[in-house]
């Protein structure tokens, strides 16, 4: 601790905010110039989309200009989901929005419900702002549990995050519990469905669960660092009533989003054949994934999304283990999280899982 000099508020001094190590150096650090296979952060293993790369170095040739908000963007994802522009806002990944929200709709000791295991970033943005996770335990599928999550709820509740499918899981749950759940929930807490993982799931990619559009307290998430393999340009946005995007909006710094970003994501936006074929080459890699787990006497969760939980008493151990053969892979409570890969990558899984 320093003695002299501005101190920094006291919250920062809790563990869970940590600062944020990437894996990538450490592997490069054990491998060389080994092959590594990322399987640890839920990217894609593809790169962006047909036309992006052309796309984005024309806007880069004009990088000496500030970005223009993504008013094309916003008017696509108006479009796709069928909601006045006024519904959505683009956010740096979904990630900056997790943060924007706390900001928006908390005060300091206000509850934030969450499922835990779930994404990191509900808890740390809620701490950040001031607020107090409340975590429930997910069920042993897991699948979120949203009747002991409905329970969790208190007068000091503000907000909810709904992570389906779950990250680091994979459960998901069909429309018609989170329905159930939305219906129970008093209308002046925030409902946050976070569908990071949605466009890997074939019936629900396209379309915003329509009932959510029609509550005054819920909205959703969603990303394109995902199935859209723009995770390294920083895009996501809300969709939902304009007097719950309407406050997120006033946080927004003016220039938060590249245009690089914007320009990618709307590119991206325009090939739903793309998003088709990558969510079917998930589902069948996922398969080959589950195959090569079980040969090796391990265990995973159902999964709808671009990755595993395997079940171990070592999670740890196993992670670092399968280091030392180039594969990267994420430690979360009692299970370790193995992402889908490519060809490549699944095969090095094998061979070190052998190893
Ligand atoms: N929600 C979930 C469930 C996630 O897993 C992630 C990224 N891992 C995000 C949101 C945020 O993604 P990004 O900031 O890259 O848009």
């Amino acid at each position: 601790m320093r003695d002299r000099g501005p101190r920094a508020i006291e919250r920062l001094d809790d563990p869970r905010l940590a600062p944020y190590v990437p894996d990538a150096p450490a592997a490069s650090a054990v491998r060389g110039a080994g092959r590594i296979a990322r399987l640890n952060a839920n990217e894609s293993p593809w790169g962006p989309f047909p036309g992006v790369a052309e796309a984005v170095a024309e806007v880069v040739a004009g990088a000496n200009r500030y970005p223009d908000r993504g008013l094309a963007l916003v008017e696509a994802l108006a479009d796709r989901h069928a909601v006045p522009t006024d519904a959505i806002v683009v956010g740096n990944g979904g990630d900056a929005l997790i943060g924007m929200i706390c900001a928006a709709y908390l005060s300091p000791g206000d509850e934030v419900v969450m499922a835990a295991p779930s994404f990191t970033s509900y808890a740390t943005d809620s701490i950040r702002a001031g607020g107090v996770p409340v975590e429930v335990p997910v069920r042993a599928d897991g699948c979120l549990d949203l009747p002991a999550m409905a329970d969790a709820i208190t007068e000091q509740t503000r907000v909810v995050f709904v992570c389906n499918p779950n990250n680091p899981t994979g459960g998901m749950l069909p429309d018609v519990d989170v329905r159930a759940f939305v219906e129970r929930i008093p209308e002046n807490i925030l409902v946050v469905l976070d569908e990071a993982y949605i466009e890997y799931v074939d019936a629900r990619a396209d379309r915003v669960e329509p009932f959510s559009l029609a509550r005054p307290h819920v909205c959703t998430l969603r990303t394109f660092s995902k199935i859209f393999g723009l995770a390294g340009l920083r895009a996501g946005y809300l969709v939902g009533p304009p007097a719950i995007i309407g406050p997120v909006s006033q946080l927004r710094n003016w220039y938060d989003v590249s245009d690089a970003a914007h320009v990618a994501a709307t590119i991206s936006l325009g090939q739903p054949d793309e998003v088709a074929r990558r969510r079917r080459e998930t589902a069948l890699r996922r398969d080959e994934l589950a195959g090569i787990l079980r040969a090796h006497g391990l265990e995973m969760l159902p999964s709808a999304a671009s990755f595993v939980a395997v079940p171990h008493p070592d999670p740890t151990g196993l992670a670092t283990q399968l280091l030392g053969h180039g594969v990267l892979t994420r430690v979360v409570p009692s299970h370790l999280r193995i992402g889908v890969g490519n060809a490549d990558d699944l095969a090095q899984l094998d061979a070190a899982l052998a190893a």
